[in-house]
């Protein structure tokens, strides 16, 4: 089975060889960067760059896929948010002290969106990929859903103050905002995309289960309908209470924090939909050493989540040794278990 089989089969819930490794955020370090000579910033908006560093995820690390999209902000920089490009060691982020929009009746997409340089860098990496590794890798692009498009347009807190006051305009800023997110995530299919992630940032710490019900629930079903390919929702945090509804949307998998014990996350999505995850960052991957990540992936091989990824994007100075032993210890779980 081919890398690409191999997670494309997990994501439609067929039987694998194995279960595949593949990050649906991210897996850039600066490490990886150096060996390859492609650092941020340049390495988000160069297409050349960003595929160069998205090809060490299969070609160093072993892994199933390949995630040229690294950040969350190329389609706010392409709608005029400020963005702080920072340096190799730091994430592009949205200046949040200016806000391009108050309201859905400002949501406008511009004419030219798709032909922007920080659109471009990603559709264009897609295709240089495909060209380059060919058909053997899964290519995961990825679309911002519109709860993170809004953060970064309206402000986090002037968006989240809008779903108490005026809950009926807040859907309108939603479903405008969608248009955005199918948009770009076609843009990357006809690159060449296989699957797409789709952050959509209804945190755990920030909202409740109940307003993922309400406000996002059907957005998403509706996005499964409008995207012709799997579709991986990514959010972070404590998640729990919102898996259930999660699983109804139609989506392939779920991308879930370590904050949720993988056994709990299984028996919550009821085989409603796939999960992926959960090695933990900021301790594990980033602070701890080989043992302790192949101790977190036995779990989650055990509790039988369908893929095996890092929570999130990864911390950027995360040691190459503790990312190489994902994919070794899958290989030895599987090798344990096979007659
Ligand atoms: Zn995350």
């Amino acid at each position: 089975m081919t890398s690409k089989e191999r997670v494309l089969n997990a994501l439609n819930m067929n039987p694998v060889d194995r279960t595949p490794v593949a990050n649906p955020t991210s897996v850039a370090t600066v490490e990886l960067m150096d060996l390859v000579d492609a650092p941020f910033p340049a390495a988000c908006r160069d297409p050349e760059l960003v595929a160069r560093l998205a090809a060490t995820e299969y070609t160093e690390l072993g892994f199933d896929c390949v995630t040229p999209y690294f950040s969350i902000i190329q389609e706010s920089s392409a709608l005029g948010c400020d963005i702080q490009w920072e340096d190799k060691d730091n994430w592009p982020t949205v200046r949040m002290n200016n806000p391009i929009w108050k309201s859905s009746s400002d949501v406008k997409v511009p004419s030219d969106f798709l032909e922007h340089r920080d659109i471009k860098a990603i559709t264009e990496s897609i295709r240089i990929l495909r060209q380059e590794l060919g058909n053997d890798v899964a290519i995961i692009g990825k679309t911002m859903g519109p709860w993170t498009l809004a953060y970064h347009v309206f402000g986090v807190e002037s968006f989240l103050l809008g779903t108490v006051d005026d809950p009926n305009e807040t859907m309108k800023c939603l479903e405008k905002l969608t248009e955005i997110s199918i948009l770009m995530g076609q843009a990357q299919i006809d690159a060449g995309a296989d699957a797409l992630t789709f952050p959509d940032h209804a945190t755990g710490d920030l909202v409740s289960g109940e307003y993922y019900k309400r406000f996002l629930q059907d957005i998403h079903s509706q996005m499964v309908d409008e995207i012709p390919s799997p579709l991986i929702l990514h959010i972070c945090g404590k998640t729990i209470d919102r898996m259930p509804y999660i699983a109804q949307t139609g989506m392939a998998a779920f991308h879930f924090d370590s904050k949720n014990d993988p056994q709990e996350a299984m028996e919550a999505v009821n085989g409603g939909i796939g999960l992926v995850g959960n090695i933990n960052n900021p301790e594990t991957l980033y602070a701890r050493g080989p043992d302790e990540v192949r101790s977190e992936v036995y779990k989650c091989l055990e509790a039988g989540v369908q893929m095996i990824a890092p929570e999130c994007a990864i911390p950027l100075v995360t040691k190459i040794e503790n990312l190489m032993e994902i994919p070794a210890a899958v290989k030895d779980w599987t090798a344990e278990r096979s007659p």
